[in-house]
């Protein structure tokens, strides 16, 4: 998604949005003839107070220092449990390891819907803060941005997901359906608060519909629409380790078939290999929704993806390109290459991990076979060293899938939505297997240079996008919670 932009000075940025706000304000009575129950609700919302609050609680959240290691995720519990004991929302700590908790909230519905799950992890990378404008557990404005490790993966969701419950309380918002909010610890290193959840309390999420995390992007481009992405689905890492052993002995007198050798013969074949193509619905959907970024031959060749890479030419051309092959193979990267400590000494055992994502629905021990029959060496051993999890994959055919849709464009009626294929990796894999539909999407809009500092020095998020970011998200889920797509 974001290699498909290209960067833009925020400014120019911010003036756009504000023009597009300008055209949804023109554009909502030609909408409102479909407007129901829950924006009868949106309009009574005193929503300055509510923006101005959250602005003020992102940048508290921001100075709890959360860096995994080691995490210390208890003092951001607190935060949240204090936040919602002062909207009166039942909440509850739950310490699993000195200094670790989850946190779990709950709105009781009527129950004529089941759960809608708000999940976000308390935890973030650390931050060396040398090269930071604003230290990184500040919480400073400077500009116009709110800075801190966290401010977009993803405290900042969280925030607003917390505030999006303390308004529905405040505001008694009618709930057909449990509203849940968790905040876990630990996902940036090791899953241990998610997994905590899922082995010691799977009851309070079990029953839920649907799940919204992280896993989507929203990027805006100059002179395109603004491409909104949900996330619908990850590809799984099987990282493999390919082993070769063989006789040792001293640099100066070579041997030909010795580890290194093996196992560079060995590697030869995988990097220029590429497994076979394979479409998944969603990415089939993605491609026609970008269809429109594109013209002329290759807007028709996305918008019948599936058709169009019936043609070799064209399948080889698009399996090339960097923003695309991922979506359509399992992949396989070279990464960490080791043989001997010394120049001068020949080693009996050489080695290469493959950082290797399998997409959903494909099968780890199928993979590791193909990839035994492109190595045609001996003396090589092939093992997995992730721990590894089932890709899964929730359907847009939904009508959660459809709210989220229509909210994006009640605020953007030019935006573009597609389902988007994660490479990386969300917890929403962890929650799926229990029946509940997991989506990435948060209400916030950035340009690609921002999007770029999670993970990275100077991590922020503008003002004006977590004003606009509560309202949207609150629209979204006041939806949900009466059943509305
Ligand atoms: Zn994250």
């Amino acid at each position: 998604m974001r290699t498909l932009s290209k960067t833009l000075s925020l400014i120019e940025d911010l003036m756009r949005l504000r023009v597009l706000m300008a055209i949804v304000i023109i554009a909502v009575p030609l909408l409102a003839a479909g407007r129901d129950y829950a924006d009868k609700q949106l309009s009574a919302v005193d929503w300055e107070r509510y923006q101005d609050e959250t602005v003020k609680l992102m940048q508290d959240y921001l100075r709890v220092d959360t860096s995994n290691p080691p995490g210390n995720e208890l003092a951001a519990a607190e935060f949240f449990h204090k936040m919602f004991d002062g909207a009166g929302i039942p909440n509850t700590i739950y310490p699993f390891a000195p200094g670790r908790a989850d946190f779990y909230a709950i709105l009781k519905g009527d129950g004529s819907l089941r759960p809608l799950v708000l999940l976000n992890h308390m935890d973030v990378v650390r931050a060396d803060s040398k090269n930071w404008r604003a230290p990184p557990f500040s919480g400073e404005i400077v500009g116009g941005e709110v800075y801190g490790r966290g401010a977009l993966d993803m405290k900042d969701e969280g925030l607003l997901q917390a505030m999006v419950m303390v308004i529905a309380a405040r505001e008694h918002l009618p709930l057909k359906r449990d509203l849940i909010f968790l905040a876990t610890a630990d996902e940036e290193v090791g899953d241990s608060g998610s997994a905590w959840i899922l082995a010691n309390h799977p009851e309070l999420v079990r029953h839920a519909e649907y799940l919204l995390t992280e896993g989507g992007s929203n990027l805006i481009s100059p002179g395109r629409p603004t491409i909104y992405g949900i996330g619908v689905a990850e590809k799984a890492p099987f990282w493999i380790r390919v082993t070769a052993t063989g006789r040792g002995g001293h640099g100066s007198i070579p041997i030909a078939d010795s580890a290194p050798n093996r196992l560079i013969r060995a590697l030869r074949p995988v990097v220029d290999w590429q497994p076979p193509i394979r479409l998944l619905p969603s990415v089939e959907q993605y491609f026609h929704e970008i269809a429109r970024l594109e013209t002329g031959r290759r807007a028709a060749e996305f918008r019948n993806i599936q058709r169009a890479l019936q043609d070799p030419q064209f399948a080889r051309e698009l399996s090339q390109d960097e923003n695309f092959e991922y979506l359509l193979h399992d992949t396989v990267s070279l990464t960490v290459l080791k043989g001997s400590e010394q120049t001068n000494v020949i080693p009996d055992t050489a080695y290469a991990d493959l950082d290797v994502r399998l997409l959903p629905g494909n099968d780890p021990q199928a993979f590791l076979s193909q990839l035994r029959a492109v190595i045609a060496e001996d003396n090589i051993q092939l093992e997995p060293i992730s721990s590894y999890r089932t890709p899964n994959s929730s359907s847009t055919d939904t009508g959660f899938y459809r709210a989220i849709e229509k909210v994006i464009r009640e605020y953007d009626p030019h935006a573009l939505v597609a389902p988007t294929l994660n490479g990386g990796y969300t917890e929403s894999q962890m929650y799926r297997p229990l029946g509940i539909t997991c989506y990435g999407f948060a209400p916030i809009v950035v340009t690609e240079e921002l999007d770029a500092t999670q993970h990275a020095a100077n991590e922020r998020i503008p003002v004006d996008q977590l004003r606009h970011g509560v309202k949207m998200l609150y629209e979204l889920v006041a939806r949900a919670a009466a059943g509305e797509p």
